[in-house]
């Protein structure tokens, strides 16, 4: 990065060339909308938010490349030319021998979990993600968090809070045998710890010991390469690296990979599957034409890969990260400095606000973090994410809330969108609802659909008891 820049700070790689004009609302009409939403911020149509943290996915600015990428889509139904440009992209940065597209992240989870997985198994990872967990239970799977300790813990600083524990995963496998086993499932850059990275010489040790005992490696490759750039700051071996180089090594220790591209790709929707075993691509194929689409287009327009391999070229580039997390750094480090309880350090694509320590009145069962999110949106329009208790969901087995260590409230910046002055509004608004955060009270849940219970539940207040 500083190689080619005279500047010392994050300022983008990049200027606006066209502008997306914001709706402007007063207090009066927030109240009413969050409320029309169940007071989950999910629901809230986005014509009422100012800023919209909701989520990374989908939301990132394309370049003009990529926008003139779509006039060059080749929408042919067999064989895009588009696909091939694609596939020669993902084979120079990820490695992975064969590449299927999917609609998005999920696609690419479903097919691999149906065909990796048995009635019976168990999917260790580091830290459960919200969908994947879903379709490896789908699939007759159980998943295991074997995560390090300290991921559940929003105040250490330990550099790699994504790091496996292989204590917890031998433990597991002495259990139940490492034919139960079909592989561990391992996110780069753990969203819901937090956006934290692995390390290299953990994934290293990680590599050794499944090679031994024959359990695959499955990436989950949705922000790989932010954690990359992770690897390269912290860890003294790869200073002297390319992001790029870094990305590839990652790879070339894993068999394959799920991602959604909507992440750290820079593009509004698309996925893909990638893995080096002939024959199971072979079988990959023959799902997705049940639930995707042909193998060269995978549920995805033409144009939807060439903005995708051309996204891909500008994300593995090393001032676009460095402007991508050090806009999350200045964010955070402003609700830091304010002492605000963040989780630490940053990650990569949000502010993660931990809300047990936010709301230390209201009990888990009330929901602080989604009351949280609701608050930000009615103070300053900026609509955030719960990620905690109403994300974990139900124990299969138990039918009870899950109750997970972290209780966070996410602030996730798309990717080249939004501006220093809109961080520092997002900073206000969560600093004006903590000076008044003892009047803040929990939800109770009015309405809580089956899967995924976080997109589409409604909520209502808990009655005021002052
Ligand atoms: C978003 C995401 C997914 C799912 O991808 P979609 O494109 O939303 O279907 C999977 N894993 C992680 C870590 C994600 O952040």
């Amino acid at each position: 990065m500083t190689a080619k820049t005279s500047h010392r700070t994050w300022a983008e790689p990049y200027k606006i060339k066209m502008v997306e004009l914001l709706h402007m609302t007063t207090r009066v009409e927030r109240e009413k909308a969050i409320r029309d939403a169940g007071y989950n911020t999910f629901l809230l149509r986005s014509r009422d938010v100012y800023i919209d943290l909701l989520t990374d996915s989908g939301t990132s600015a394309m370049s003009d490349r990529q926008w003139a990428g779509l006039m060059r889509g080749d929408e042919a139904y067999a064989g895009s030319e588009s696909f091939y440009r694609l596939e020669e992209v993902v084979r120079q940065y990820y490695g992975y021998r064969h590449l299927l597209p999917t609609h998005q992240g999920r696609g690419a989870e479903h097919i691999m979990s149906q065909l990796l997985i048995k009635p019976g198994d168990f999917i260790p990872g580091n830290m459960y993600f919200t969908t994947t967990r879903l379709h490896q239970e789908l699939a007759g799977g159980k998943f295991v968090d074997v995560i390090i300790d300290e991921a559940h813990d929003t105040q250490s600083s330990h550099p790699f809070k994504g790091n496996v524990d292989l204590a917890k995963l031998d433990e597991l496998v002495q259990e139940v045998g490492a034919d139960c086993v079909p592989y561990i499932s391992l996110e780069g850059n753990v969203n819901m710890a937090g956006g934290q990275p692995f390390s290299m010489e953990n994934l290293k040790a990680l590599h050794s010991y499944c090679r031994e005992k024959g359990i695959l490696i499955m990436l989950d490759a949705t922000r790989t390469i932010e954690n990359a750039f992770f690897i390269r700051e912290r860890e003294a071996a790869y200073a002297g690296k390319s992001v790029k180089s870094i990305l590839r090594e990652i790879c070339d220790l894993t068999d394959g990979c799920t991602m959604s591209a909507k992440k750290d790709a820079l593009t509004n929707i698309g996925g893909f599957f990638c893995c080096n075993d002939d024959e199971l691509f072979q079988r990959a194929k023959n799902l997705a034409v049940i639930y995707e689409g042909l193998h060269t287009y995978g549920g995805l327009a033409g144009r939807d890969m060439e903005a995708m391999a051309q996204g891909l070229h500008e994300a593995v580039m090393e001032e676009h990260q460095a402007a991508r997390i050090g806009q999350v750094r200045y964010l955070g480090n402003k609700l830091a400095d304010a002492g605000i309880p963040i989780g630490l350090p940053i990650g990569s694509h949000a502010v993660f606000i931990d809300a047990k320590r936010f709301l230390p009145h209201v009990e888990q069962d009330s929901y602080p973090a989604q009351a949280l999110a609701a608050e930000f949106y009615v103070e300053s329009g900026v609509r955030a994410m719960e990620r905690g208790n109403v994300s974990a969901g139900r124990d299969p087995e138990t039918g009870n809330n899950r109750r997970p260590a972290l209780e966070l409230v996410r602030l996730t910046l798309p990717r080249r969108v939004y501006t220093q002055a809109h961080m520092d509004v997002v900073a206000e608004c969560v600093v004006n609802v903590f000076q008044r955060r003892k009047q803040i009270q929990g939800l109770k849940m009015t309405f809580e659909p089956e899967y995924l219970r976080f997109f589409q539940a409604r909520f209502e207040p808990l009655a005021k008891n002052n």
